[in-house]
């Protein structure tokens, strides 16, 4: 059996005092609030941890190439998002994904044995089982994979467990974790995908897909097999379409001044907020057909708005609800049968469900549909495993028939 060298990880990061907030506030430091990739170095000094601890953000959870730090799919969360519990949910697949690319000083792969020990261990028949966390489990393998004396095996072990509890996935009285891989299973691809890239592997659909088991990335996920395929597909083209690692480049041109930026898709924003952001719009339009679009858009959010709020931000698929703040939550409104050509469907809230993002993906696309069966609506997923198929819906607003059999039959016949 291949021992591990713990590196730096045994160190008191004050994962205690502030969790990995901290790694979300240093990550911003280091690369300066942009995203354009800079020298290990100036990362470290810019970090704002002493010399030490400052390694743990670079050897562990980032990406080197050619002693800089690569811009990823973790440093983009890091920078253009708040800290949430999503956050530190990518940061524990960055560790198990345990890829920080290549250079002087580098390890390749710092963590193997915290890989090892999710896909091992932790990970069961499609499920991550609360008993591998136990001491009793994670001691002998620690000291079965790890080249430590008695006291940095400890700390290791502590910290290392200490990240499933920022993750909130231990401690629990299940036998079962529930990874609730649906709410951050895109960007933990993303992630894999920048970083395989990064690394100089190729970057077509098929050998995106194909990492799902090659690096058995469904065991990091806490997800069957069968699931992660089903997304990866799903994902790797919208991967591609937003320009797969290309995505950061755009970002950092937009910053300087001579190029002008891209316009702005009108994002899913709180009613407030959303009105607000739409009557600054409006002052500029001159155009009287804009005004009315405008004012149809308003209203139309404000019936997406109602009915989020109705059901408290909460996915009728899966129950999920999206911290995205201290205080706010997301979900997003789908329609149905689609508003656009060719469908032209009604806007109205019986044409609509409250999704999460990943459902609202899905069902778009639809691997998802709902059917009516007696008085309830039962999910039909095409993706092999889905644990939702066959689930009623949670449903406690009327839906227009026409819609749901249109939707149903449109993707019966389509794909
Ligand atoms: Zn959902």
């Amino acid at each position: 059996m291949v021992k591990h060298a713990p590196g730096s990880f045994s160190k008191n990061f004050a994962w205690h005092g502030t969790g990995l907030r901290k790694l979300h506030i240093v990550i911003r430091a280091g690369f300066q609030d942009t995203l354009a990739t800079v020298p290990r170095d100036r990362f470290r000094e810019d970090s704002g941890l002493d010399a030490s601890l400052s390694l743990i953000p670079v050897n562990f959870f980032l990406h080197n190439k050619a002693g800089r730090m690569s811009v990823d799919e973790l440093v983009f969360q890091a920078i253009e998002r708040p800290h949430s519990i999503r956050f530190d949910r990518l940061a524990l697949f960055a560790l198990h994904l345990n890829r920080v690319g290549t250079g002087q000083r580098v390890v390749s792969r710092p963590a193997m044995w915290a890989n090892e020990f999710v896909r091992e261990r932790l990970w069961q028949s499609g499920v991550w089982r609360s008993s591998a966390l136990s001491d009793a489990s994670l001691d002998p393998f620690i000291t079965d994979r790890m080249d430590a004396q008695l006291d940095v095996r400890v700390k290791c072990r502590n910290n290392y467990r200490h990240l499933y509890e920022l993750c909130e996935f231990w401690p629990t009285s299940l036998p079962v974790i529930n990874a609730q891989a649906e709410q951050w299973i895109a960007s933990a691809l993303f992630l894999a995908w920048d970083r395989h890239i990064l690394d100089g592997g190729p970057s077509d659909r098929a050998s995106l897909v194909d990492l799902i088991d090659s690096d058995e990335l469904y065991k990091l996920l806490g997800v069957t097999r069968g699931f992660a395929l089903a997304q990866a597909g799903d994902l790797a083209d919208l991967y591609g379409s937003v320009g797969g690692i290309e995505r950061f480049r755009e970002a950092k041109t937009a910053l300087t001044p001579t190029t002008p930026p891209p316009p702005k898709p009108a994002p899913e924003i709180p009613e407030e907020e959303g009105l607000e952001w739409l009557e600054q719009e409006e002052s500029d339009e001159v155009v009287e057909r804009r005004t009315v679009e405008r004012q149809e858009q308003k209203r139309n959010r404000k019936k997406a708005a109602a009915l989020k709020q109705h059901y408290d931000n909460t996915c009728q698929f899966c129950g999920t609800k999206l911290q995205i703040s201290e205080d706010r939550y997301y979900s997003e409104a789908a329609h149905i049968k689609g508003l656009g050509e060719p469908h032209s469907g009604p806007d109205k809230a019986s044409n609509m469900l409250v999704l999460c993002p990943n459902h609202h993906l899905q069902f778009d696309r639809g691997i998802l549909r709902i059917k009516k069966v007696g008085g309830d609506y039962v999910i039909r997923s095409k993706a092999m495993g889905d644990p939702l198929n066959g689930q009623k819906i949670t449903l406690t607003h009327s839906l227009d028939d026409v819609c749901v059999n249109y939707h149903y039959r449109w993707f019966g016949s389509k794909r």
